[in-house]
């Protein structure tokens, strides 16, 4: 007995050596670059940032038409704030969305395609008072300008247009074409704006190396176990369906209830759902991902990461790496001594990379096992995006724009849960690459959607810098 003791006892001894030396070997995979002194971005942009901000370019979900002169508006800001722009480079409206082709020398190359949107999303009146600064203000208060749009996503609108406008005023001319491509209706679904600038594209016949658009930050201190900043290039998105589960049967008076009642049905039908999650899994962007951050952690992270095979699913599960389940809306009833005779429920999914949205209804079906309940889609479908290459040319002009800014950075690829524009661009573009450099931090992090959206002045201007250097970069020959 003493002597299996002693072998199960040595054998553990040995499990852990093998893993803490695998951690010490696990060395950072980074590529170097040098770094390089960013332009001088005169304080006027951020005024010119604030302007935007005013403008009320709000999408609604119903009923979903943008006021018209809130967009007319902001058109007419952009053409008096840089004139550079508007006097050298070719400009197509598509309704309130806006395409500009900046003509490159050399028609050989394939174009890019720098991308963001116009639109906000609409604030909730009753967070009002809980605002630093009005969220139409576009005030400057201890360094940030409040507002929608300062994070989603006027200040990649203004920053992409800021750039060009100095880069215009430097005498830059493009090797490549550049487009600059803003839609005005991102927050539900980009259809008629995205939608349409990349079917006319396409009509075009134009083929682009890569697009650029929001969905990739600069995320400082939110990683458990990571000091240093990371700055993350989404290369996927995950598939968005909502199904609506929805049970009919004879009701009846509530002082005779059937054994099988039609909410509580229903209620069962979602406890099932919830506790059959679909499987966490990986993916070779995940592995990368696991492979850039890993080294980077401290001891016990490093540990972690450094022996995935035995702390996968810790980690995925981190990553949130498999497709949700989430129930939002639920419905049914309407008197107290009623059994209704029909109750709903809405369940929105996040689909995972590799898997579709008809598995997912399969997937349903084949939990609640219930056929009185159908299982229909509701509005927007979008599959999982295809994984844009992070080993490309056009990925790497993107790492290296952002080495050169920011030094000591870590930048890994990833997937992102949200949705984003570029899923528009899928027949024209070769890659769809996601980055802004807006810094996400625990103070500003529930800014997206919510109450008191705000950047900083300064993550402003670096935001006017990574896009002068990164459109130099793209047309380095
Ligand atoms: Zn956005």
């Amino acid at each position: 007995m003493k002597k299996i003791l002693l072998y199960i006892g040595g054998g553990m001894l040995l499990v852990l050596v093998f893993m803490t030396l695998k951690t010490f070997i696990f060395s950072s995979n980074q590529v170097q670059h040098e770094a390089i002194k960013p332009i001088q971005v005169s304080e006027t942009a951020v005024t010119r940032l604030q302007g935007a901000i005013k403008y009320k370019t709000i999408s609604y979900q119903f009923p979903g038409k943008p006021d018209s002169l809130e967009f007319t508006g902001i058109h007419n800001y952009f053409e008096k704030v840089f004139p550079l722009i508007h006097s050298s480079i070719e400009k197509k409206t598509f309704k309130y969305s806006l395409l500009y082709k900046w003509q490159g020398k050399n028609e050989n190359i394939k174009p890019v395609l720098l991308m963001s949107h116009i639109d906000v999303v609409p604030v909730d009146q009753a967070t009002l008072n809980d605002w630093e600064a009005g969220p139409f203000s576009g005030e400057l208060k201890n360094g940030n300008v409040y507002g929608r749009g300062t994070m989603d996503d006027k200040m990649s609108v203004l920053g992409i247009m800021e750039a060009v406008e100095m880069l215009l005023k430097d005498g830059f001319k493009p090797e490549r074409t550049v487009y600059l491509a803003f839609g005005h209706d991102e927050e539900i679904g980009g259809d008629n704006g995205a939608g349409s600038i990349a079917a006319y594209l396409e009509e075009e016949g134009v083929d682009l190396e890569f697009v650029i658009d929001e969905g990739g930050f600069i995320v400082n201190g939110l990683i458990p176990g990571l000091d240093k900043t990371m700055a993350v290039i989404n290369v996927a998105e995950k598939g968005y369906v909502t199904y609506e589960l929805s049970i009919t049967t004879p009701g009846g008076h509530s002082s005779t209830p059937p054994e099988n009642n039609t909410i509580g049905s229903l209620a069962r039908a979602i406890v099932k759902l919830e506790n059959s999650q679909f499987p966490y899994k990986s993916i070779p962007v995940l592995e990368e991902q696991i492979a850039s951050v890993g080294p980077e952690l401290s001891f016990l992270g490093k540990f972690v990461f450094a022996n995935s095979w035995l702390f996968k699913s810790i980690i995925l599960k981190g990553l949130n790496a498999h497709t949700t389940t989430a129930p939002t809306i639920i419905s049914g009833g309407v008197k107290d001594n009623v059994i209704p005779t029909r109750a709903t429920a809405t369940v929105n999914f996040r689909v995972m990379t590799g898997e579709t949205t008809d598995q997912v209804k399969n997937h349903i079906i084949e939990t609640i096992k219930d056929d009185r309940i159908t299982v229909e889609a509701v509005r927007n479908i979008n599959e999982p995006s295809k994984v844009s290459d992070y080993t490309s040319d056009s990925y790497k002009i993107i790492q290296k724009t952002i080495k050169q800014l920011y030094p000591n950075i870590i930048v890994s690829p990833g997937l992102i849960s949200g949705g984003t524009d570029t899923k528009h661009y899928v027949n024209i573009s070769e890659n769809a690459y996601r980055f802004v450099p807006l810094s996400i931090n625990e103070n500003n992090s529930t800014g997206f959607h919510g109450i008191n959206e705000h950047i900083s002045s300064k993550n402003y201007i670096e935001i006017v810098q990574f896009y002068y250097q990164f459109i130099q970069n793209v047309n380095m020959k």
